[in-house]
């Protein structure tokens, strides 16, 4: 086999193999070490045209047009192959393994205080209660004095909170709004008020020095002792259900006369005792009352014509009784695997 025959079949061979190698190279880096393998100045098509110098003058011309025409279809065949595998890239599409599972979905829920928040609106709801809301920042005055607090008296300090400026604080419950509320309508009012209050607690298991509360105010001509009970007892059973026994003890707020702490039978041990309820067979729910006739003159209303009731609780609070969460930071932490327990 004479030299110039042996320099077009290397051609050839380079050729084709260099052709079918351009078309299967799946990513831009090896499609790069295959033009510098085949075109490179050192490459393969190079190294037949450093050896053309030994062969006959003759024969130059053939090996010459042979290696010509394998360099332009080896480079055609790269620029064709280049422009597919960029397109393939940016379309996303080039890395794909498409035998591999899905991604679940990522799924929303309502967190479990907005569920208790939600329920007890609708449940007042049905009792002729509107839902209405006020400011978080709130004058001393609202916050205090107009539900019959003193500044000065020692009661003050159970709602203690954050001052912003002189006169002006965080409210530390949602009762300012049922002054709000009393101050700009005549009666009948029937509200509940859900919303954020401020306390200078520390955030330990049982306290959160912001934390979510919603209270109710009833108001009318004929609202008695017996009628505040039925609806607080109402409201717990529906919201407890049916075998919940209320309990109510005398206790103390300056802005209710008589006062009353609510306890729900415990849904654990159904009254007899254990941990949960620690032993009593009851979970505090609510302080309440009827509305002392102080609170009334404060806003306008003659204490002598009007009757009413109170009560507020803390919607974190009752979401723990529910749910038996032994600690109300879980509620406010943001865990997305604590609170993915309660999507339903
Ligand atoms: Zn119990």
């Amino acid at each position: 086999m004479t030299e110039p025959v042996r320099l077009v079949d290397a051609l050839e061979r380079i050729e084709s193999e260099g052709l079918a190698s351009i078309e299967a190279a799946d990513s831009l880096g090896v499609l790069e070490e295959l033009r510098v393998r085949y075109l490179g100045r050192s490459g393969e098509l190079a190294g037949i045209l450093s050896g053309i110098g030994q062969a006959e003058p003759e024969d130059r011309r053939a090996i010459g047009q042979a290696a010509n025409t394998a360099k332009r279809r080896l480079q055609e065949a790269h620029t064709g192959r280049q422009a597919a595998l960029e397109s393939a890239e940016s379309a996303g599409v080039s890395k794909a393994d498409l035998t591999m599972p899905g991604r679940r979905a990522w799924e929303g829920g309502v967190h479990p205080v907005t569920r208790v928040i939600d329920e007890i609106c609708e449940i007042f709801r049905e009792l002729g209660f509107s839902k209405v809301r006020g400011p978080e920042a709130e004058t001393e005055w609202y916050n205090f004095q107009a539900l019959n607090i003193p500044l000065e008296h020692p009661a003050a300090d159970m709602w203690d909170t954050f001052y912003l400026a002189d006169g002006v604080v965080l409210r530390s419950h949602t009762s300012p709004v049922q002054a709000r509320i009393m101050e700009t309508h005549e009666p009948p009012v029937r509200v509940v008020v859900p919303g954020l209050c401020y306390r200078r607690d520390p955030f330990d298991p049982t306290h959160a020095p912001a934390f979510e509360q919603i209270e109710g105010l009833a108001v009318d001509e004929t609202i008695d002792f017996i009628e505040f009970r039925s609806a607080i007892q109402y409201f717990v059973q529906r919201f407890f259900g049916l075998g919940r026994r209320t309990r109510f003890r005398p206790s103390y707020f300056p802005f209710t006369e008589p006062s009353a702490e609510v306890d729900v039978s415990c849904g654990v041990c159904n009254g007899f005792g254990c941990p949960t309820c620690k032993g009593t067979g009851w979970l505090e729910i609510m302080g309440s009352g009827m509305v002392h006739p102080a609170v009334f003159q404060a806003v306008g209303y003659d204490p002598e014509r009007y009757t009413g009731y109170a009560f507020g609780m803390g919607s974190g609070r009752i979401a723990m009784v529910r749910h038996g969460i032994p600690d109300i930071r879980l509620l406010y932490e943001g865990d997305t695997a604590f609170l993915s327990q309660f999507i339903s």
